[in-house]
């Protein structure tokens, strides 16, 4: 048990801070959840939960009051349409967040800081083709990364280090490849693709159409949410303190990814490619080998099996609001 290790959670009202959040009470530790919103699917787990604004310095102080650990994962994000047309916002409010923590965290007297940063930092100009190699923590440079999200995830990245060097402050720094599960976004502007797939999918009749960004030809690969809460945990256990990849190998184009949420489905859909929505990089996959050699692990859950549950909760979300018809629901309800 590791009840008397206090931990703060922040973006704990989020898709991955929940989750962090349930695992980590599951393991026996006391932790707080911040966030300015509560969770939106389920009440939290967290022993205390504050609603503070993260941009402002007071709060943070506030939050990292009396804890050891802190999995610092608040942040403004979305989907690609969300990053691409909110540069100044994004960047402005992520490294008030940002700095902010990592100053109230050290005078806090934190042990441990984890920060989430994103395979956005790396160079676009290795994501030009679909058939990517894939990316090793050292393609972060020279610096080239998706502008405002990326640009503040890796200098944020770089002052984890700067902290490191001048205080020894003791921090470890993740790098995200698309997550996706259950009790995350799926609509309104700020989902991922698998979400907005799963839904559009569940939505469309059994021969229907739908539509997507792009060509379908852009490929990601895309990591379930208990592989990232899993990958987390070992990561603050360990003592490696460089950027460190957390995604999977299992590279797919959006189209494969239409089609496998499809056969879940039942559905036999027709594809319409939307040529003018923003569609991100055109090809990115993670290279797990440092994963591998740090913490001797690696995501195992299939992208099939993770969408299964995952298309099955949307399925449910969505018939629970009398949004389908028991014939559009075809599986999962
Ligand atoms: P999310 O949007 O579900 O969670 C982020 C949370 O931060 C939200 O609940 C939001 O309300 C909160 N937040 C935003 N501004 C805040 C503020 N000023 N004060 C306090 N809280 C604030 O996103 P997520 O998918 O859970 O992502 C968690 C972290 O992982 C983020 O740092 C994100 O950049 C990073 N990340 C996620 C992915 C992914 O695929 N989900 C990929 C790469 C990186």
């Amino acid at each position: 048990m590791n009840s008397a290790t206090r931990v703060l959670v922040t973006g704990a009202g989020g898709f991955i801070g929940h989750h962090l959040v349930k695992r980590l009470k599951a393991e026996g530790y006391w932790v707080r959840g911040v966030d300015i919103k509560a969770p939106e699917f389920e009440p939290t787990a967290a022993d205390d939960f504050q609603l503070l604004d993260l941009r402002f310095w007071h709060n943070t102080l506030q939050a990292t009051a009396h804890v050891s650990q802190v999995y610092n994962l608040a942040a403004d994000m979305g989907g690609i349409g969300y990053i691409t047309s909110k540069l100044a916002d994004i960047a402005r409010n992520n490294i008030l967040i940002n700095a902010h923590m990592l100053e109230a965290a050290r005078l806090n007297g934190v042990k441990r800081y984890l920060y989430s940063s994103s395979a956005c930092v790396y160079a676009g100009s290795k994501q030009n083709v679909a058939d990517v190699t894939p990316l090793k923590e050292e393609d972060a440079y020279p610096a080239d990364p998706e502008p405002g999200y990326g640009w503040e995830k890796l200098f944020t990245e770089q002052l984890c280090q700067y902290y490191r060097s001048d205080f020894g402050f003791e921090t470890r720094v993740v790098r995200f490849h698309n997550v996706y599960g259950p009790l995350g976004t799926y609509e309104g502007g700020k989902e991922k693709a698998p979400a907005a797939i799963c839904r559009k999918v569940a939505m469309a009749e059994p021969d229907g159409v739908i539509d997507i960004w792009g060509d379908g030809k852009q490929t990601r690969s895309f990591m379930f949410i208990d592989d990232c809460v899993e990958g987390l945990l070992r990561l603050m256990a360990s003592d490696y303190r460089e950027p460190l990849n957390l995604g999977t190998e299992e590279m797919v184009s959006v189209d494969q990814l239409v089609d496998i949420v499809s056969s879940i489905a039942g559905k036999r859909l027709r594809k319409r490619h939307q040529l003018d929505r923003p569609q991100g990089v055109r090809g990115r996959n993670s290279d797990n080998s440092r994963l591998r050699t740090v913490l001797g692990w690696q995501p195992a859950t299939t992208l099939r099996t993770g969408l299964e549950v995952t298309y099955g909760w949307i399925e449910g979300e969505l018939y629970d609001a009398g949004r389908l018809n028991a014939e559009m629901a075809c599986a999962g309800v």
